[in-house]
């Protein structure tokens, strides 16, 4: 299937579309997977409603962020960063929070649920650098450490005991609520940044899925633009997704080897 997909990729502009799937091989587990602990995912309303829900979020997601800049793209990352320098990839929409695209050296990438390096006041609209947040969460918890073993999520949220003594810095601003800029259960994806990866899906004229089980809405609503646009769609994952049935060609596999083998092919020489 590899090469039936490498044929139909030949000669045409690739959008790509990429999901948890192609973050794995960097150490970053896909909860979706096979053998991904149950978990409850944050929901907008309860962020919102509850001091004590903000406070295990916040706790969670500094010492997830930490973990995130830890780790590194891996080959699939390099291989559409390496296809998108050849000019045959008009950009990536993906369902991941985090930097791994842009640190492969992708430029053009849009973060359909968001992420993780950027802060907003949830109240004054303020956007703030990670960085600034995450000094000002240590001031005022020097006791927090890295702990030995902390099961990092894709969303940047850690399993972790709640603790009552962790404190969520307010808005520098206006002393609001503050929220990393992803997108949380029971949130909309914003309009604007829907219609950035909307655009990046329609400049192709093949679309290529990494890593994606094609589950959740925003993915499907994307494909959608492809499909009525009579434009092919090609599958890398491993196990089943949503779209298989509607895809032109689907290959079963990682996306490190098989974005790698695609990059061989179509960009020579790699
Ligand atoms: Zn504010």
């Amino acid at each position: 299937m590899l090469d039936t997909a490498i044929d139909l990729l030949r000669g045409r502009r690739i959008a790509v579309l990429t999901g948890a799937g192609i973050s794995t091989d960097s150490g970053i587990p896909d909860y979706r997977g096979e053998g991904a602990p149950k978990r409850t995912p944050m929901q907008f309303d309860t962020f919102l409603s509850s001091v004590d829900a903000r406070r295990r979020y916040w706790a969670g997601s500094h010492l997830g962020w930490q973990r995130f800049a830890s780790v590194h793209p891996n080959e699939g990352h390099r291989a559409l960063a390496h296809m998108e320098e050849a000019g045959i990839i008009t950009g990536i929409a993906t369902q991941n929070v985090d930097d791994l695209h842009e640190r492969a050296g992708s430029t053009t990438v849009t973060h359909v649920h968001g992420q993780l390096h950027t802060v907003s006041c949830l109240d004054c609209g303020t956007r703030f650098d990670r960085h600034r947040i995450a000094d000002e969460i240590e001031r005022l918890n020097p006791w927090i450490r890295l702990p030995e073993q902390v099961r990092l999520q894709p969303d940047g949220d850690v399993e972790i005991d709640p603790s009552q003594r962790f404190e969520v810095p307010p808005c520098p601003v206006c002393g609001g609520i503050l929220k990393p800029d992803v997108v949380f259960f029971g949130e909309i994806v914003p309009p604007r940044v829907f219609a950035e990866a909307r655009d990046i899906i329609a400049a192709g004229d093949a679309v290529l899925v990494a890593g994606s089980s094609l589950v959740v809405n925003s993915g499907t609503r994307l494909l959608e633009v492809a499909r009525r646009a009579d434009v092919p769609i090609v599958i890398v994952n491993r196990g089943e997704t949503k779209w298989d049935a509607r895809a032109a060609v689907r290959v079963e596999g990682g996306t490190s080897e098989t974005l790698t083998a695609m990059a061989e092919a179509l960009v020579a020489p790699f």
